[in-house]
């Protein structure tokens, strides 16, 4: 049995220390302490401190922990330059690499001066002991449904399985998990999070600001060297010598794989980020530093291609360059970051002992090396729908693939891909960290294109299935299904009445903006009763023949943009924004638009005004999600780590309680 305190890590978790400013004349401002107020860690997780603040130089600083005067790693005193790399204007000064053992609330006390004046600020931190005799989970598996609230996963079970007199005919694999609760989604700096830190609250137990990963928010001149915090893979594989696997549907640059492993500010760095990867993933001449990256794979092979070849988005204003020598010198890092956008770094990942595959058929007979890169695309890789189109023979209203004009024509599934990671992540006896990200549920979402949104969903859940699968027979393992944010306020408004081919016959109908006439595409939308129990026919590879059928869900978006809606299946996709311009062109010249608005071309649609500001797509939301765990223990048996996440929850509480599984807490 489980205690409460157990079961709510944030329970007993509370904010002691305030931050306090006393201010003298004239003095700088925009004085802070990082990591913020009230951060959390693990005992001997190590973060960066930093000390900054505006206002005119020459900047000096000090700082205290528990009283006891602190030297910096960086940072000269008495000077404008400071640490060297904080922006103009600033004085910046650093502790590089801090981890305290002792568990309970801290505090930091620092005081930060320019030529006008002084500033006093304190803030707390706290340090949590989850290691215990209890037995210690081997395996993390995390699958995270970027954007997935809980109308999707209900849109995914209602097309796949569909109801009968109000009842579900089937559960999808993530239901079955019996550790269900709710997830706050909220970032360092809004209500709204984008999918860098809301990945990164899972991995690190810290909040950061929009667009950072692994880092905490600075005014610094490079977002490489902004303070880091201990990502879970780099804590597991240095206690203990984890591996860690990323597995993604999108590049594997995006946000969501990169901010379980890369340190950045600026998540669009895709040179950097992609470079990171593998600079970080051991550090020369020790095994104990880095992240164990052992799998990699996903889309994005412009960034592993050298600048200038077609396909290639390597570029020296996305790369990073040396860093900091204190940097370096306190997390044991590799000191060979430099602008290389001509590096080949497929080779160099060859080069360092990892297999590489480029195609599903290639990854289907790759058996089960020690390190995998399996770059499928060179961008995002294509949803579902697209991919079983290809599969099956046949894309709907086209007689081309949209795989082959994205030039990735063989591209395996989700599940495919996971159950090679694996197979590849158990041949360490110490265990890994796994995290599969079902991409386009989010991005898909953002573009309110419903039929690939759930298609997409369908996909992610068949990789829940082989996570626990393996879970069974394994042993040892916490399972946890999230999403980072829900995206788009996706919701089932009801189904369509009239007919498929009713709905076909329609005339386009752009006056839908004066309110005196309801178009007729509206009178279509089945609600309450007439949504009655649609019935989508499910093919042996586990997805529906087609969604357009009598009786349709109809999906309305309660953050939406800009778009023209015909309720029917879409034949092209909208043009994935993360993919190399010389695709991206090749794609526009046959006849793919770059925004939801634009499809006005396309036969059977109305406009309808979105409400968000920038008018281009759907935006993420700041509602909480659905968490689904499942565990085993010794021999596959079951266990109930899953158990802490019943209730509500903060998004930095899951990585605390997925941590304790892992320590044995
Ligand atoms: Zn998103």
């Amino acid at each position: 049995m489980y205690s409460s305190s157990r079961q709510s890590v944030g329970a007993f978790i509370f904010a002691l220390g305030v931050l306090a400013s006393s201010i003298a004349a004239a003095a700088p401002s925009n004085v802070r302490i990082i990591p913020a107020n009230r951060a959390r860690f693990l005992t001997g997780q190590k973060f960066d401190i930093r000390v900054e603040g505006r206002g005119s130089g020459p900047f000096f600083a000090s700082i205290a922990i528990d009283g006891m005067p602190v030297e910096f790693t960086s940072g000269r005193q008495g000077t404008d330059e400071t640490d060297g790399i904080t922006s103009p204007g600033y004085g910046g000064f650093n502790l590089r690499g801090y981890a305290n053992d002792d568990a309970g609330i801290h505090t930091i006390s620092a005081t930060f001066s320019d030529a006008d004046g002084t500033v006093s600020s304190e803030a707390s931190f706290e340090i949590l002991d989850l290691s215990g005799a209890q037995p210690a989970a081997k395996n993390i598996i995390i699958l995270l449904g970027d954007g997935m609230g809980v109308a999707h996963r209900t849109a995914a079970r209602l097309v796949k399985f569909g109801a009968t007199d109000g009842q579900p005919n089937g559960y999808l694999a993530m239901d079955r998990f019996p550790g269900t609760g709710l997830v706050t989604t909220h970032s360092l700096n809004s209500i709204v999070t984008d999918s860098a830190p809301g990945m990164a609250c899972y991995s690190t137990g810290n909040h950061s600001n929009n667009g950072q990963e692994g880092v905490y928010p600075a005014n610094m001149t490079n977002p490489f060297y902004q303070p880091r915090v201990e990502y879970m893979a780099e804590y597991l594989h240095r206690t203990r010598g984890a591996s860690l696997g990323l597995v993604t549907s999108a590049d594997v640059e995006d946000a969501t794989p990169a901010a379980n492993a890369v340190h950045t500010g600026n998540r669009n760095a895709g040179t950097g980020v992609c470079d990171q990867y593998l600079d970080e993933s051991d550090s020369e001449g020790s095994s104990k530093y880095g992240t164990g990256l052992a799998v990699l794979m996903g889309g994005g092979r412009r960034w592993f291609l050298p600048a200038g070849q077609f396909g290639s988005s390597r570029a020296a204003a996305t790369d990073y360059d040396s860093l900091p020598e204190d940097l370096v010198n306190a997390w044991h890092l590799p000191s060979s970051g430099k602008i290389d956008p001509q590096r080949d770094l497929i080779q160099d990942f060859i080069d360092r002992g990892f297999t590489y595959a480029d195609s599903a058929t290639t990854l289907s007979k790759i058996g089960s090396p020690d390190k995998l890169l399996g770059l499928f695309g060179y961008g995002n890789m294509n949803v579902a729908f697209d991919k079983l189109a290809k599969r099956r023979g046949a894309q709907p209203g086209r007689d081309t693939f949209v795989v082959d004009e994205y030039h990735a024509p063989d591209q395996p599934l989700l599940e495919e891909m996971t159950d090679v990671a694996l197979q590849v992540l158990r041949k360490n006896s110490r265990g890994f960290v796994l995290m599969v990200e079902g991409a386009h549920i989010d991005k898909q979402s953002h573009l309110m294109d419903a039929d690939r949104v759930i298609d997409e969903t369908i996909e992610f859940d068949n990789a829940v299935a082989v996570a626990k699968q393996f879970a069974d027979n394994a042993g040892n393992t916490l399972v946890v299904v999230l999403a980072d944010h829900e995206c788009s306020g996706f919701s089932l408004i009801g189904a369509l009445t009239g007919g498929i081919d009713h709905l076909r016959k329609l005339a386009p109908d752009n006056k839908t903006l004066d309110p005196a006439t309801q178009p007729e595409r509206q009178r279509v939308i089945g609600t309450y009763d007439t949504a009655a129990f649609p019935r989508y026919n499910i093919l042996d590879d586990g997805y529906p023949e087609t969604f357009d059928i009598d009786g349709k869900i109809l999906i309305g978006y309660g953050a939406n943009g800009d778009r023209y809606e015909g309720w029917l299946m879409k034949p092209l996709p909208i043009v994935d924004s993360l993919l190399p311009d010389d695709i991206k062109a090749e794609l526009r010249s046959v006849g793919y638009k770059d925004q939801p608005y634009q499809r006005e071309e396309s036969a059977f649609g109305y406009f309808i005004r979105g409400q968000a500001a920038g008018r281009d797509n759907a935006v993420h939301t700041a509602s909480d999600i659905p968490v689904s765990a499942y565990s085993t223990g010794q021999e596959g048996q079951p266990n109930d780590w899953y158990k802490q996440f019943y209730g509500v929850q903060t998004n930095t509480d899951v990585f605390f309680k997925l941590m304790r599984a892992a320590l044995g807490g």
